[in-house]
């Protein structure tokens, strides 16, 4: 069995953009420069956003953090916006969700420049990426068709099966893997009303797990020698830890591990792997290279 280390490649990549970013000053150029917009004070959403402005450093950009409070109405938020799509400092930036309950998420998104929308949740790129046109993609899905590429996993022409259907990981991944210029993989995607889950999975050659269940995919799902990938992250309770807490994957990684020939542990996996993806489409966004 191999273990996918999403960290070590996410580390190598953000040397690479590294790289190129003081190529590209040294050439005369400016830094990218990512923003991010985060609204109130949530823990979860304080940590992701502080982790991107990290990753933003080690890549070598500018980076800009603009905070509001959970009070911020959708028109001023809506504003923030409007303002970084005109700000030519900028290259990209991405509002940190989710938002407040009394603003609508959709509108926020759908009012990024698609060119600036390194989240690539905006339905031009979407539905640029569904058609295989050059697009920005959504970091997760993006980061698990690199970790895949670099191990070097065959996917053309297997049978790769994804739990979960959110427009933010399922379907962006379904659309990859089945894409020719992608996975080429035959895809079958499962949800919560998918009657034969656990035959499909058994199956498949690779099995992509985005549900958010903790240790839903068990050793009797699996075929010997399939490739998992883990993307599941929620908190379960471990007194072991001093923070009370630790983040338990969508598969049973003990009991699973063993019959795969690769498989992406949690943490360590995929969750490296999507800021590190966006700093790639930060990049991409600088370099302008989908208008
Ligand atoms: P989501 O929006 O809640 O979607 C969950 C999907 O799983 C839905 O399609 C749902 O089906 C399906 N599902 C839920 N329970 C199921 C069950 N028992 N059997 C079959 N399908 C089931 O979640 P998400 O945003 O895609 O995230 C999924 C997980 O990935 C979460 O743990 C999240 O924290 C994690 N995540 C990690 C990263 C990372 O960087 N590591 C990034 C994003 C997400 P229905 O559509 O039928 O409701």
């Amino acid at each position: 069995m191999e273990l996918i280390d999403g960290k070590a490649t996410a580390t190598a990549i953000k040397a690479e953009i590294k790289q190129e970013v003081e190529r590209m000053v040294a050439e005369g150029g400016k830094r990218p420069h990512l923003a991010a917009i985060l609204v109130g004070h949530d823990g979860g959403s304080e940590t992701y956003v502080n982790n991107k402005v990290r990753a933003c450093e080690e890549c070598g950009f500018q980076s800009t953090l603009l905070r509001f409070e959970d009070d911020i109405t959708e028109a001023q938020l809506l504003t923030e916006v409007r303002q970084l799509n005109e700000d030519a400092t900028v290259d990209g930036f991405i509002v940190q969700l989710p938002l407040p309950r009394h603003i609508d998420e959709q509108k926020v998104i759908e009012a990024i420049d698609p060119h600036k929308d390194v989240d690539g949740f905006h339905p031009i790129n979407v539905g640029r990426m569904a058609i295989g046109l050059p697009a920005f993609i959504s970091a997760t899905p993006k980061g698990i068709l690199e970790l895949l590429r670099r191990y070097h996993v065959e996917t053309k022409g297997k049978k790769c099966v994804i739990l979960g259907r959110s427009n933010i990981v399922g379907k962006p991944m379904a659309q990859l893997m089945m894409q020719k210029s992608g996975g080429d993989s035959t895809v079958t995607v499962c949800h919560s009303h998918s009657p034969q889950l656990k035959d499909e999975c058994r199956q498949a050659d690779i099995i992509i797990a985005a549900i958010g269940r903790p240790a839903f995919v068990t050793a009797d799902m699996i075929k010997p020698g399939v490739v998992v990938i883990d993307v599941g992250t929620t908190r379960v309770p471990d007194a072991t830890r001093s923070r009370g807490w630790r983040l338990q994957g969508d598969v049973d990684f003990d009991a699973v591990a063993p019959l795969c020939s690769a498989i992406t542990p949690v943490p360590g996996g995929v969750g490296p792997m999507t800021i590190c993806m966006l700093m790639q489409n930060t990049l991409a966004a600088a370099k302008h290279l989908y208008r």
